[in-house]
């Protein structure tokens, strides 16, 4: 890929990129991996970068891309159930197949392959067989990229709202200036929210912190409540926790967070 962590909201993703390079890690871009072979105790990789081929020789070669769904074999020729291009069983918002009585979930479903948003299927396909009318909500499925820090985020990036056709105001953190991230030496990150600037709605939380997979579930609730960032502004949170970034980022999008410069102007 040509940006590192593509699918995360850019200025955590830049982030994440300069906080894990200074641990050491050697992370390459518009790299192309285009052999692998184990050579005694060695793996030797060959790769790619702007049309120049290069080998290297590493102790482990871990392959962490490329999950697709298993379905070869999985149904009978004759069954009838539709699958979709990609070997996925297709179904509808509600995980029903194209059979009546038929529900598919997970992995083997459109949407992303994790284990929360597979349970939650799991749940809904078995309340709807009961006749009830479940319903998974698919725009607050949180991911997490169990790193340390940790990356996370819930609703659409900056960089989605705004081809989503949203104006978008944003607000934003560092840990820095938190007290408790400063406390326990993890004040590397930062908690960013992003909002619809016509109707102050919530429509993502990004963080990379310490336990941002825990903190991200704040912006999750928020959101399934249908909360403004002034929602979060007008709450009180403890001190000292990292969740106190979370209120900072939130009134910062209007320039009011009281632990760091404004840079923005006060909202009136
Ligand atoms: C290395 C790794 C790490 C992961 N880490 C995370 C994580 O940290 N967080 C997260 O949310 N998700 C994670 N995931 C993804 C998560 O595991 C999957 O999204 C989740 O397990 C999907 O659930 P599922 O029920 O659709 O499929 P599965 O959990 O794969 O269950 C499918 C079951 O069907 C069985 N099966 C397959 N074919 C047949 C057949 N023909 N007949 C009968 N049984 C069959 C399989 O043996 C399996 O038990 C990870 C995945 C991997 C591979």
């Amino acid at each position: 890929m040509p940006s590192f962590l593509a699918a995360a909201d850019k200025d955590i993703a830049k982030e994440a990129g300069k906080i894990l390079k200074k641990q050491g890690l050697d992370i390459r871009v518009d790299t192309k991996v285009t052999n692998a072979e184990v050579q005694g105790d060695q793996v030797v990789v060959t790769s790619e970068s702007k049309g120049e081929s290069s080998e290297e020789s590493f102790d482990k070669l871990i392959v962490c891309v490329g999950r697709r769904a298993y379905s070869e074999k999985l149904l009978g020729d004759d069954s009838g159930i539709q699958l979709t291009e990609r070997g996925l069983i297709d179904v509808n918002d509600q995980c029903k197949t194209n059979l009546d009585g038929v529900y598919a979930i997970g992995d083997l479903v459109r949407g992303p392959m994790l284990a929360h948003k597979a349970m939650e299927e799991g749940m809904m396909a078995v309340e709807r067989i009961h006749g009830e009318k479940a319903q998974v909500n698919y725009d607050t499925i949180i991911n997490v990229i169990y790193t340390h820090p940790e990356i996370a985020w819930v609703g659409l990036t900056e960089q989605e709202a705004e081809a989503a056709g949203f104006e978008v105001k944003t607000g934003s953190f560092n840990l820095a200036a938190n007290g408790r991230a400063l406390a326990q030496s993890e004040a590397e990150g930062s908690i960013k929210v992003v909002a619809d600037a016509k109707t102050d709605r919530l429509l993502g939380m990004h963080a990379i912190s310490a336990g941002a997979g825990d903190i991200v579930h704040q912006g999750m609730i928020a959101m399934e409540f249908v909360s403004s960032i002034e929602d979060l502004q007008l709450m009180t949170f403890a001190h000292p926790t990292i969740s106190e970034a979370v209120h900072e980022a939130a009134l910062s999008a209007d320039g009011r967070a009281i632990h760091a410069i404004q840079r923005k102007k006060r909202k009136k």
